[in-house]
């Protein structure tokens, strides 16, 4: 499904958006339904992000273990599975809102822990000043659009407590090439582009990590941990489309 001459037409449409809630609109709100129909892949995934958690942990000034952010949530299986393991509460963003409503009852054993609920595109989306210690992104960034995940990211930076971080973890290609997939309206970008925006949007990588043990014939999935480059002002405000 990769037609890298069509990425710029498709993701500079104005449907871009419109026409990947239209696909997830018809998925099913299920773990095996987040994945893509890869569901037996969870486990070992959200080991992975144990793994790489720990290490972040490990590292000097980590970040705190209050407040996490979980970005394009879907239905709330990294919530579930990972981050109310590691924090004491967990925010939610995410554009589709019966996968909200659905995640209420799928996350319904983790109590008190499951925090505020933001039913919105990330290309919308600004969190409050200095809230979050960990703000995690995974398999969702490829529906941004390269301007909408400099600014979502820009704005992500002033969201961060301090020695808050922001981790993604997302497919990238293995050709040099943007590959862009027309059914659910989505690109995958190469390593080295996903590093260049995450310089633009003032953020450095301090530690990567590529998932392992995942099956043939899928894209290589890597880790990131980033940080702001610099101090973050306080009075800095969210920028908006
Ligand atoms: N991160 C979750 C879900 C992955 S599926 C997990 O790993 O289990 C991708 C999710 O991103 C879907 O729930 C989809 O509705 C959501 N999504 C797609 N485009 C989005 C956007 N622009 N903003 C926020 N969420 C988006």
């Amino acid at each position: 499904m990769a037609d890298t001459e069509d990425q710029q037409t498709d993701e500079a449409s104005d449907d871009f958006y419109t026409d990947a809630a239209n696909y997830w609109s018809k998925v099913p709100a299920t773990e095996d339904g987040m994945l893509g129909g890869f569901g037996f892949i969870s486990k070992t995934d959200i080991g992975g992000s144990e793994t790489f958690l720990s290490s972040i942990f490990k590292l000097k000034n980590p970040p705190g273990r209050k407040h996490a952010l979980d970005c394009g949530s879907g239905i709330g299986r990294i919530s579930k599975y990972l981050l109310t393991v590691h924090f004491d509460h967990v925010d939610l963003v995410e554009q589709n809102s019966e996968f909200l409503d659905i995640a209420r009852t799928y996350l319904e054993d983790r109590g008190k822990k499951i925090g505020e609920v933001f039913a919105m595109g990330l290309q919308e989306f600004c969190p409050d000043a200095r809230k979050y210690d960990i703000i995690w992104c995974q398999w969702v960034l490829g529906h941004l659009k390269d301007d909408d995940f400099v600014r979502f990211f820009n704005n992500c930076r002033t969201g961060l407590k301090e020695n808050g971080m922001i981790v993604v973890k997302e497919n990238t290609t293995s050709s040099n090439n943007v590959e862009v997939d027309t059914v659910d309206s989505s690109v995958t970008r190469p390593i080295d582009k996903l590093r260049q925006l995450f310089d633009q949007a003032g953020l450095i990588s301090i530690k990567e990590q590529q998932q392992s043990k995942l099956p043939q014939g899928l894209y290589p999935v890597h880790m990131f941990a980033l940080r702001p480059k610099g101090t973050v002002k306080n009075f800095q405000k969210c920028i908006r489309q």
